[in-house]
């Protein structure tokens, strides 16, 4: 089955209201990375928000693995579906010790410590991050904290990872540099990115717009490019 399949949602935030979410489905398949775009108050956060369980739906399903969410334990849902947000956590503590402590993306499984140890030895090898390890990670830039979440959240190896606009808080030029680094450190992984950011696009499997909560447009990005309604 897929990771994550979404079909028909229907969100309204209050009686009398215009729906949020108006029957948007999409499908995750597992190793591949799907882009959720759209304008502030398209209705990005509202399914991460169904997808998350704090939201019900009037209607419609989410299947995490085949499964109806509704059957899961919260615990269980976080277990698969790790978050990344736009203002990540850090402990008053090196950037090492933020890295090996379990941080909120983590789950509620704890994984063994010396398995975190072997991964951030690895993921120090492949970055070069061994010169700053040492730092305060309450000292360290924006693009910097969000590469510290991300990493965090894959030494946890999650079946599925939702990045929330992580490059929302950044100016527009550490915000290209680390959507850069974020799709290539996610290739192959089964991913979710909510992003009002298009920059980097052209390596997502699929791209979905959502516009007053409908789904508009779907497709790679060379297929939605010059489209009405993808705004690349
Ligand atoms: P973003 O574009 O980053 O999702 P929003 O401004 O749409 O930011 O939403 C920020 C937060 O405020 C979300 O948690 C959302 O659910 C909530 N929110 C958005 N619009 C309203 C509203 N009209 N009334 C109450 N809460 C809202
Ligand atoms: P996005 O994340 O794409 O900016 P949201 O999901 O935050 O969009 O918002 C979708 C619509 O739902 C908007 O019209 C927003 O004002 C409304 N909305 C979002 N959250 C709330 C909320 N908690 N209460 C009332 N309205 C909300």
């Amino acid at each position: 089955p897929p990771a994550v399949e979404v079909s028909g949602l229907v969100v309204r935030h209050g009686d009398g209201r215009a729906p949020a979410l108006d029957g948007v489905s999409l499908t995750l398949t597992p190793g591949r990375r799907v882009a959720l775009v759209g304008p502030s108050g398209a209705g990005k956060s509202t399914l991460l928000s169904v997808l998350m369980r704090l939201v019900e739906p009037e209607s419609g399903v989410v299947r995490l693995n085949g499964t109806d969410i509704r059957e899961l334990a919260s615990d269980d849902v976080r277990a698969v579906m790790t978050g990344l947000t736009q203002d990540p956590y850090v402990f008053r503590a090196s950037l090492r010790d933020n890295l090996l402590l379990a941080g909120p993306e983590a789950g509620p499984d704890e994984l063994a410590e010396a398995v975190r140890r072997a991964r951030l030895d690895r993921w120090v090898e492949r970055t070069g991050w061994d010169t700053v390890l040492g730092e305060d990670a309450r000292t360290v830039s924006g693009g910097q904290l969000q590469r510290l979440a991300l990493a965090r959240a894959l030494l946890h190896d999650p079946p599925v990872l939702l990045l929330d606009e992580p490059a929302e808080a950044l100016d527009t030029e550490t915000a290209e540099a680390l959507m850069a680094d974020l799709l290539d450190a996610t290739r192959g992984r089964t991913t979710l990115l909510v992003t009002h950011r298009l920059h980097g696009l052209e390596q997502v499997d699929e791209i979905v717009v959502l516009e007053n909560g409908r789904v508009t447009q779907r497709g790679t990005h060379d297929e939605l490019v010059g489209v009405p309604g993808y705004y690349g």
